[in-house]
């Protein structure tokens, strides 16, 4: 299914005049032919559109140029047909700020054994046309996805759909603006960065508001308001006794609606695309923001709490990424341990904000104590989370660049009822098992904050850190140690140690 119908991939081929007005007509026609395969192949999540057949130097960096500024345009794709003097290309690639995809390829998938001739060998050149591109995007060190295989291999469209995916989320970063309701939790360390860095390589925007700021507009929230939220709460989830009509504590419902649709107003009035949080900074909230940031990173909005914007603006990210599959991407931390040798898993949560995307059931609405914050008790949904596999994704800062830590997992279904804890929650198992996962999590300093991916993959995190030209770290079924620790320091002297 592609939902983003207004982004799309450029498609341009490459040639030049050496063979004739008569070859470059069928080097178009092909052209037109792979992109409208690539478009309606519904394996890819984004809109892959002919853009054009260039021969020229001024034409190429002309193309660029329309693709720099082009605000739907996510992503360029580019394919030789025929061999494509590399130097006409130079200026263009200077100037290209688009991720970038060389799809090798040919038009036929096999050889015409019995007809092949010397027209046929000129027109599909691929195999050494596409060379003489990668020479010269590899001599200008230039980033780019490689894709090898015949365009309608199933391999290729899988491929192309990571890349994709990732260029939505790229595009989703420029310009957006994440807020920070207070600052940072006190003293840790790891939600800290640089945001002034983030912004000039991610191209987001973090920014503090007082949460005063938050706290007016939830003030003019009006009561009809409140009533039709509520009306969704009850239609929406299982609400627990003591918040229906009549209950003991069904002003702390109304509470949370009431904080819910401030929140949403101020994101909506601000054009914020997530935000953050801390329970240390409260003033003028009645409740910690339990289910009112729940449902509205269900809605799509980023979040992680204690000030954690660099966790918030990955979760809008990796929801962005996810467009159209099911599954969900959710705040997530590494709450606690089951060290069973047998069957060593890690229990996720939070102390309230987890993501209803993730449920495997109807979440209950329920109200309980929080023994940090003092403030009167949240209201937040619970639930359990299903099997299947997944992955946690860290965003942290070195000092001297971002690094991306990545563990993919096993999710695995509740075999425990959990009746007295009051939050939802997720059980995994560490790829490529326990003990070497947290190892190297913890060498590689990945934060205690995540996001908790049910369908995206290593490789489109893969893509997306290559397109922000940040450091990648995956933890996966190869792990060894040994090798890690080498990854570690290999790391340090490609980007310099600070
Ligand atoms: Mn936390």
């Amino acid at each position: 299914m592609k939902n983003k119908e207004a982004k799309t991939i450029w498609f341009v081929t490459g040639s030049q005049h050496l063979y004739g007005e008569e070859t470059l007509l069928q080097v178009r026609q092909h052209g037109i032919q792979i992109a409208e395969g690539l478009g309606q192949n519904e394996r890819i999540g984004v809109h892959v559109v002919f853009t054009d057949v260039v021969t020229g130097m001024e034409e190429i960096r002309k193309l660029f140029q329309r693709a720099n500024t082009s605000a739907g345009c996510i992503g360029v794709m580019v394919w030789m047909h025929t061999f494509s003097p590399a130097k006409m290309w130079i200026n263009g690639l200077k100037i290209l700020q688009k991720p970038l995809l060389h799809l090798h390829t040919q038009f036929n998938r096999d050889i015409p054994w019995s007809s092949i001739d010397m027209d046929f060998m000129n027109l599909n050149q691929s195999a050494h046309g596409d060379r003489e591109f990668g020479f010269i995007a590899s001599r200008m060190r230039i980033k780019r996805k490689v894709v090898v295989g015949h365009w309608r291999a199933a391999s290729v469209a899988k491929e192309i759909d990571d890349w994709a995916r990732a260029c939505l989320g790229w595009d989703d970063w420029q310009g957006a603006k994440f807020v920070r309701f207070g600052d940072n939790m006190r003293q840790v360390a790891v939600t800290e960065g640089d945001k002034v860095e983030a912004e000039m390589q991610f191209g987001f925007s973090v920014n503090t508001h007082a949460v005063g700021d938050l706290v007016e507009t939830v003030e003019r929230v009006s009561e009809d308001e409140i009533d039709a939220l509520v009306q969704t709460y009850e239609e929406s989830y299982t609400v627990s006794k003591a918040l229906q009509e009549n209950g003991t504590q069904r002003g702390a419902l109304r509470d949370a609606a009431k904080i819910e649709l401030g929140l949403s107003h101020f994101l909506k009035t601000g054009g914020f695309k997530g935000f953050t949080d801390t329970f240390e900074d409260l003033h003028g909230l009645k409740q910690l923001p339990g289910i009112a940031v729940q449902r509205l990173m269900q809605q799509g909005y980023g979040f992680a709490g204690e000030g954690d914007w660099k966790t918030a603006a990955l979760v809008r990210a990796m929801k962005v990424m996810a467009t159209g599959l099911s599954g969900g991407n959710a705040f997530m931390e590494d709450y606690t341990y089951h060290f069973d040798p047998e069957d060593s898993l890690v229990l996720g949560s939070h102390m309230l904000e987890v993501d209803p995307c993730l449920a495997s059931h109807k979440p209950s609405c329920e109200i309980h104590p929080l023994g940090i914050g003092g403030k009167a008790d949240p209201v937040r949904l619970v639930f359990n989370v299903g099997a299947g596999p997944g992955l946690n994704a860290s965003l942290v800062d070195m000092g001297n660049r971002f690094r991306l830590v990545v563990n993919e997992v096993e999710a695995v279904e509740p075999r425990h009822s959990l009746p007295k804890l009051p939050v939802a929650r997720v059980l995994w198992k560490p790829l490529p098992d326990m003990e070497t996962a947290c190892k190297a999590w913890i060498l590689a300093g990945g934060a205690h904050h995540t996001c908790f991916s049910q369908n995206i993959s290593s490789y489109i995190l893969e893509d997306f850190a290559e397109i922000a030209g940040i450091e990648l770290l995956t933890i996966d079924q190869e792990t060894r140690i040994s090798a890690f620790k080498k990854e570690l320091m290999w790391n340090e002297t490609h980007y310099g140690r600070k």
